[in-house]
């Protein structure tokens, strides 16, 4: 069984929306039964127990969990990053595991645009160098489309930002510089890992209202891992994980309003969790 989720509407820009929104309403991630065991010493952890999800393209799904729920691993799994030690991992209809290595980095490339806590841009170069260079190694044929990214540096108020090296920048700067690096491959996917976990409220408030308005303007799916229940409630649907297991999910303010902002589940209520979330 699964529970109807929550699904943007009309984007408000359809020109760049045409080329990230499939045209399917078929879930655009999905986990089945997916489970990751490390092997620890001698010691085996599972990290990953048998999660079992579905998110629908244009959603903006949190998971949410207390540091060593498994939230990270989840997230490298999802991404391709690290392989299942059992279960599946479809995205946009594709499994994950009949890919050889180069096609599930193509896949990623294609399709996911990430965001990590650390920004992790590159120190020598200007905020347009970072993202110029996301763009040639994402390998695509087609030139960077700089009236996107003007639109995107608008979206992002990183204008007059991008001639600066990630030293100039505030923390805030450097993930929006970091996002708008994701959404120049207009994905289809964005996967964000603790993204406001290394800012301040005021820039992560910033960082935030981003993610909300670039979901909902250019229509990509978004998942964010964060330990920081105030993040989550931003995004329209919000998954709890803890030792390894989605045990909770409920509904997000699918908003942003600001710090100190609560899951609305006092009024929606709390959504027991099914077979796939
Ligand atoms: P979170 O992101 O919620 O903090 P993680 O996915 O990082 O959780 O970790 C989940 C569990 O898996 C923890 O017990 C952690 O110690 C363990 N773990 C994570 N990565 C590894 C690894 N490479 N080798 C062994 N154990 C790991």
């Amino acid at each position: 069984m699964r529970l109807p989720c929550l699904v943007n509407g009309a984007p408000s820009w359809p020109i760049y929306n045409k080329s990230v929104q499939p045209e399917k309403s078929l879930p655009i991630i999905v986990a089945d039964k997916l489970t990751k065991v490390y092997a620890a010493g001698r010691l085996q952890v599972t990290a990953v127990r048998e999660v079992s999800l579905a998110v629908e393209p244009g959603e903006f799904v949190a998971i949410v969990g207390p540091s060593g729920s498994g939230k990270s691993t989840l997230f490298y799994l999802l991404g391709g990053l690290t392989q299942a030690t059992s279960g599946r991992v479809v995205i946009d209809g594709v499994d994950f595991a009949t890919l050889s290595d180069g096609e599930r980095t193509r896949l990623r490339k294609h399709r996911i645009g990430f965001v990590f806590q650390k920004f992790n841009l590159l120190p020598t170069l200007t905020g347009l160098g970072n993202i110029e260079i996301a763009y040639a190694v994402s390998g695509r044929k087609e030139p960077m489309d700089r009236a996107y990214l003007d639109h995107l540096s608008d979206l992002l108020a990183i204008k007059g930002r991008l001639e600066h090296r990630p030293s100039e920048l505030s923390g805030g700067e450097q993930q929006r510089v970091a996002i708008a690096r994701a959404l120049i491959t207009r994905p289809a996917i964005v996967l964000a890992d603790e993204p406001t976990g290394n800012l301040d409220t005021k820039n992560s408030d910033a960082v935030l209202r981003m993610l909300v308005k670039s979901n909902q303007e250019l229509g990509q799916t978004t998942l964010m891992i964060t330990h920081n229940p105030e993040a989550a409630s931003v995004a329209s649907r919000i998954l709890y994980m803890r030792d390894g297991e989605i045990v909770r999910q409920e509904k997000g303010a699918g908003s942003f309003a600001g710090s100190g902002v609560q899951p609305v589940s006092a009024v929606a209520g709390t959504v027991p969790v099914p077979a796939t979330v």
